[in-house]
């Protein structure tokens, strides 16, 4: 199913060999086209036909105009039930990518090959596809697997460090929710680059691989990997409508400091855990300012989430590190609570 490796492409090449498809579409954004397509069409060995699809690159493409035009080129291009879409890119490309070939023709058969940390790590993994709707995230999608996943590591040299630190929130949710030993190697990390932390890809894939393997429709354990994302996610769309867009992984940063708070003021974990979480997210990422947004506005977002049962607002947080419980409902006190501590950071 999931295929990391440095081989040169071997295993895409006879992943394409032993299948009989028509044709292939590679769906790439600007930024993969120019440092990713190169490397990927210089390795494919096939006699396919094959077409690339482009978008322009950002979260702002991820909606359903764009979902609908990447429809209508597969109509136009005859694309049959035996069509395969190669999706080329970061979580945009891969969660576009994964729900248009899910929902084309009923479903038509796609692979993720992963070029950002996060997608790595996390989108190209997990069998969710989707698109965001106004400003709410990921609210249209379907839970569909790939047909493989192929890590190549190698993609990620040409990833500017502000995508690549995105990305490594998610390995340091993984190490938080799931595993203290993968938590301790990540924080004891000189540098955060590239060389660093591609030795830690394949565990912190491992984890979030375990937990889906467990839970694949997030009836229970799988709510665990929402760790950082309640808060996270509804600030990530408040700055959907702002000029300057957070990115995924500085907004769960944002999210893990808020609910490691929450997990402490629960008395879920103690004061030195909860200290020592929030001063390790601090050291790599810098405070993101959410002087414009109120709580109301978070508390509306949270209201919206998924994840929700009703009126209540339902966390997962930290019952230690490397532990994680679900549904835990919090109250607009305490959730006020931890934006306040949050903002009281930046005064510090
Ligand atoms: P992204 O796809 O926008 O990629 C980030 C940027 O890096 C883009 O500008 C892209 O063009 C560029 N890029 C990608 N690979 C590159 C490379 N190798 N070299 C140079 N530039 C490169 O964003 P992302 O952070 O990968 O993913 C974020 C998205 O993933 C969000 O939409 C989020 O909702 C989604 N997501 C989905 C899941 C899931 O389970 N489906 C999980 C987590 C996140
Ligand atoms: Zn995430």
């Amino acid at each position: 199913m999931i295929t990391i490796t440095d081989d040169n492409f071997s295993s895409l090449n006879e992943f394409l060999d032993r299948k009989s498809f028509s044709k292939i579409f590679i769906l790439v954004d600007e930024n993969t086209h120019e440092y990713c397509l190169p490397v990927l069409l210089g390795n494919m060995e096939t006699d396919l036909a094959f077409e690339i699809l482009e978008i322009e690159a950002g979260e702002e493409m991820k909606n359903i105009q764009t979902a609908n035009q990447l429809w209508e080129i597969l109509t136009e291009m005859q694309a049959d039930r035996k069509a395969l879409v190669i999706n080329l890119g970061g979580g945009v490309i891969t969660d576009m990518g994964g729900f248009v070939a899910s929902t084309y023709k009923r479903g038509i058969q796609f692979i993720n090959i992963p070029t950002t940390l996060l997608s790595m790590c996390d989108a190209a993994i997990g069998g969710k596809t989707g698109i965001d709707l106004m400003h709410y995230k990921n609210m249209v999608g379907t839970f569909t697997f790939p047909e493989h996943i192929f890590v190549y590591p190698e993609f990620l040299e040409t990833l500017p460090f502000k995508e690549l630190r995105s990305g490594f929130a998610e390995m340091l949710k993984h190490g938080l929710i799931a595993d203290k030993i993968h938590w301790e190697h990540l924080i004891r990390m000189q540098k955060l680059d590239a060389q660093a932390i591609i030795p830690h890809i394949k565990t912190s894939m491992d984890i979030k691989q375990d937990v889906v393997r467990q839970d694949f429709h997030e009836k229970n354990i799988r709510k665990t990997l929402n760790f950082g994302h309640t808060i996270g996610h509804a600030v990530e769309s408040l700055y959907l409508n702002q000029k300057n867009p957070v990115l995924h992984g500085e907004a769960v940063a944002m999210g893990m400091i808020t609910e490691a708070y929450l997990s402490f003021a629960e008395g879920l974990i103690s004061a030195e855990d909860c200290d020592l979480i929030i001063g390790n997210i601090q050291k790599y990422y810098p405070y993101l300012d959410i002087s414009d947004f109120s709580d109301d506005d978070i508390f509306d977002l949270l209201l919206n989430d998924k994840k929700n049962a009703g009126n209540t607002i339902l966390f997962s947080l930290l019952s230690g590190i490397g532990a994680c419980i679900f549904d835990h409902e919090c109250s607009r006190k305490s959730i006020s609570e931890s934006l306040t501590f949050y903002r009281k950071l930046n005064d510090a």
